[in-house]
């Protein structure tokens, strides 16, 4: 459905990875907010470029969509090395990884998206890795086994996840340096949106793209997305260039309402007050409710409205908050329990 595909901050297609490539700024000075970690990396590169010795390793986490794969090719570009992508899933075997960490040159940077899925078999061969740059494999079994210990160059490793509480204890310590990305400013994704509308060498009104930012629930990727939806039907619709009309009739099509929130969204706080009460109610309740994966729930969809002061997640369950009745036009009726719940949680 058109509309669960934008409010997923993934990647949902090769056209799509193509624009949001086409779309990533290649050098430091070029990226966009996150001044802090901005400033950790920079001075991070310049000191190890410096000593002719690779970076420290990195972990980055946050929800999708926020700008973690375009931090590692920003890296390596500054690092004038390559990098190499690939993701927790993909490594099934430790062979797969031994592969990859074989071929890596003197200070490249290694890119692992979602790494908190990397099977545990692969994982332990990832600790030497990072920290004295080898991996030891054991080769034959019973009384032929031999074990061969293999240098590394130098590398980076660049971890994404989107819950770094998911990560073991021992590879999350190896990590020099760890980053939350939190959700974009307006202003940040104002930036963001002028800049991929000259890219794209667009027409538009101020107002448009302000409106633009505002919907696009924090996420650089995301108002990429609506940017690209917003183009087709300003050329469809009107003479192509960007009006606030143009764009509010483009949102509206697409579910996407003043929050920023879409169907998905709805469908998520609605069940947890039509169906549930308003909560509290277990996550995998409502995921089997929506027929929705609760990863998908818990990655994609409650941060931004955790954030957005919608929901509360307390340790009976998510909870719709009087912002959410009101948001949705219904009637709040506070709850009894509603305070106790509240205080329990901040104890
Ligand atoms: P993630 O890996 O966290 O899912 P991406 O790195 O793919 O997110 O970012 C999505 C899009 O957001 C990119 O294609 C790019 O257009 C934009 N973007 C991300 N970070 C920045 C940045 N620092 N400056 C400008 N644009 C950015």
């Amino acid at each position: 459905m058109a509309r669960e595909k934008i409010i997923n901050a993934g990647s949902i297609g090769p056209e799509d990875e193509t624009f949001n490539q086409s779309l990533r700024p290649q050098r430091l000075g070029d990226c966009i907010g996150q001044s802090e970690l901005l400033e950790k990396l920079r001075i991070s590169i310049q000191a190890s470029r410096q000593r002719n010795e690779p970076m420290e390793h990195v972990l980055l986490h946050g929800p999708p969509g926020l700008g973690k794969t375009t931090l590692a090719y920003v890296v390596a570009n500054e690092m004038g090395t390559n990098l190499k992508v690939t993701s927790g899933p993909a490594l099934t075997k430790p062979s797969d990884l031994i592969g990859i960490l074989t071929n890596l040159q003197h200070r490249d940077v290694l890119f692992i998206d979602e790494i908190h899925r990397l099977p545990a078999a692969v994982e332990e061969y990832i600790y030497p890795a990072m920290e004295d740059y080898k991996v030891d494999f054991v080769v034959d079994s019973g009384m032929h086994s031999r074990t061969i210990n293999l240098p590394l160059k130098p590398f980076t490793l660049i971890g994404a996840t989107t819950r770094a509480g998911l990560l073991s204890p021992p590879l999350r310590t190896r990590f020099g340096i760890t980053h939350h990305l939190e959700f974009w400013s307006v202003a940040d994704l104002l930036e963001r949106c002028k800049l991929s509308a000259n890219m794209l060498a667009m027409d538009y009104d101020a107002g448009a793209l302000e409106l633009l930012a505002t919907r696009a629930r924090g996420t650089p990727r995301i108002a990429n997305r609506l940017m690209r939806r917003c183009r087709d039907y300003a050329q469809v619709k009107g003479d192509g260039r960007l009006t606030i009309p143009l764009v509010e009739a483009a949102l509206k099509l697409e579910g996407i309402d003043p929050l920023g929130l879409d169907d998905l969204d709805r469908g998520f706080l609605r069940a947890i007050i039509d169906v549930y009460k308003g909560g509290p109610v277990g996550i995998e309740t409502v995921a089997a409710t929506l027929g929705e994966e609760t990863d998908t729930l818990v990655d994609v969809v409650e941060p931004f409205l955790l954030q957005s002061g919608l929901l509360a997640r307390t340790r009976r369950g998510r909870l719709a908050t009087a912002k959410a009745y009101e948001h949705l036009g219904l009637t709040y009726t506070p709850r009894a329990e509603e305070k106790d719940l509240f205080e329990e949680e901040n104890r």
